[in-house]
């Protein structure tokens, strides 16, 4: 965390539904069940180590809500994993389904676990072992996961695997973010940077603000933060830092983000190359003056404490939950247009369900076709809650929870209650 304010995700989730169900004019029923998670499954499970040794590991695996489609929402493995975390993140993965109108609704597990100090063949074991696990919660009507922190295409590939050979069938369905052999879709593994680019995109145009030599700042350099620095840098702006978990790289004139992006994904660390460059703490990071920040690694980075330090004119939430309630205020007052994380990092679960859809259907996209519809769905979805908040004169997350939480009353109203 960013400091030492004590937060807890789940309990900033709820507000949120609060806040979002006083526009709605919810009554107190609907309020309390879109705040309840519907299935939590807590496991603990044996890992034989390299060096022999037995360990055991907690994982989670919960559902929030069903009401508009399958659970859907990523595997995290990462030594912060806790119940209440997983919980908010499932939460979270319901409210962005519906406002991009993806017919999901939302899930999230993980495992408390350190996959930095792990062989590839004890996070394999893990992986299929954890699979087995929750294995009665999965399946391609049921719950759907995808990549998240520290996991990608190749923790997919492994739990397809698990739960096919349960099955006694293929069941490329069951997961997202597999490696295209498998099933996976074009364009997956670029999606959520590139919809983050997207949504900055109409973010600047609303805000008669160019693109070409905008200066953007990027924590984190994952699957997210990676891609997007890449398109960014691609469409003419100027990537001026950007970090991983131990620092940042800075440049004021922009950085050469190819030979960044190279040079960390083969040494696991960034240097500086020219005389131009410096390093910098993710606080600093955090606080350089740019026109886009997008915080793209993990929660509660922007906090009470370093939000009225922020100089940036637009933050765009390529991570879940990087901005509490206090900063988010904070930010408002000072004026900050903030694209949040519902919106903005939607574009991962909306190639997921494409490519739940090419499963089912055992069709193959092309990546145009798959790159279209992602820019057409997020161009949507920026819009959309661009209206609600300039109608209503509420910030863009109030108009996000509002459009999202507004989906999935109206589904649970319409659906009823059993029996
Ligand atoms: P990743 O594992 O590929 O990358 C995570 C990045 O964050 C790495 O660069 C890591 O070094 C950095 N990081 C980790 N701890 C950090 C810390 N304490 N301070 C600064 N940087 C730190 O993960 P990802 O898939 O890119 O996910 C990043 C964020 O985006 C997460 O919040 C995730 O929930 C969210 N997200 C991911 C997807 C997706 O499709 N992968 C979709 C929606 C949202």
């Amino acid at each position: 965390m960013a400091g030492n304010e004590k937060i807890d995700s789940f309990e900033m989730a709820k507000r949120q539904v609060d806040i979002a169900a006083e526009c709605l004019n919810l009554d107190r029923g609907s309020i309390e069940k879109l705040k309840s998670t519907k299935r939590e499954l807590i496991v603990h499970f044996p890992v034989q180590m390299d060096d022999g040794n037995v360990k055991i590991f907690t994982g989670y695996r919960v559902q929030h809500n069903v009401a508009r489609g399958p659970a859907k929402g990523g595997i995290r493995y990462h030594p912060d994993v806790d119940l209440n975390e997983v919980r908010a993140l499932s939460m979270w993965m319901t409210w962005k389904s519906a406002v991009v109108n993806i017919p999901f609704g939302g899930a999230k597990g993980g495992v408390q676990c350190n996959p930095k100090e792990m062989s590839l063949r004890e996070i394999e074991h893990l992986t299929r072992r954890f699979t087995w696990e929750i294995s009665m919660m999965l399946g391609p009507e049921q719950d759907i996961p995808a990549p998240d922190v520290y996991t990608n295409p190749q923790v997919m590939a492994w739990i397809m695997d698990t739960f096919s050979i349960l099955k006694g069938y293929s069941v490329p369905g069951v997961v997202t973010g597999k490696p295209v052999e498998l099933g996976g879709s074009l364009g997956r593994f670029e999606a959520t940077g590139r919809g983050v680019v997207i949504t900055s995109v109409e973010a600047l145009k609303y805000l008669k603000m160019p693109l070409e030599g905008a200066k953007v700042v990027i924590q984190g350099c994952g699957n997210v933060g990676g891609i997007a620095a890449m398109h960014f840098h691609r469409l003419g702006a100027r990537v001026i830092a950007i970090s991983d978990s131990q620092k940042g790289l800075y440049n004021e004139k922009g950085l050469d983000v190819m030979r960044a992006l190279e040079y960390k994904a083969k040494h696991k660390c960034f240097v500086c190359e020219t005389k131009d460059e410096s390093e910098i703490t993710n606080q600093e990071l955090l606080e350089l003056k740019c026109d886009i920040l997008v915080p793209a690694a993990i929660g509660n980075q922007i906090i009470e404490k370093n939000a009225p330090r922020v100089k940036a004119k637009v933050i765009v939430e390529g991570a879940n939950g990087p901005t509490t309630p206090q900063a988010d205020k904070i930010l408002n007052d000072r004026g900050i247009f903030v694209v949040p994380d519902i919106l903005a990092n939607a574009g991962g679960v909306t190639v997921s369900y494409f490519e739940w859809v090419q499963n089912l259907q055992e069709l193959i996209w092309s990546e145009e076709e798959v790159s279209d519809r992602l820019t057409r769905i997020m161009q949507k979805g920026f819009k959309e809650v661009l209206d609600i908040s300039l109608s209503k004169k509420i910030p863009m997350r109030t108009a996000a929870l509002v459009l999202g939480i507004g989906r999935v009353a109206e589904a649970s109203r319409l659906r009823g209650i059993y029996p």
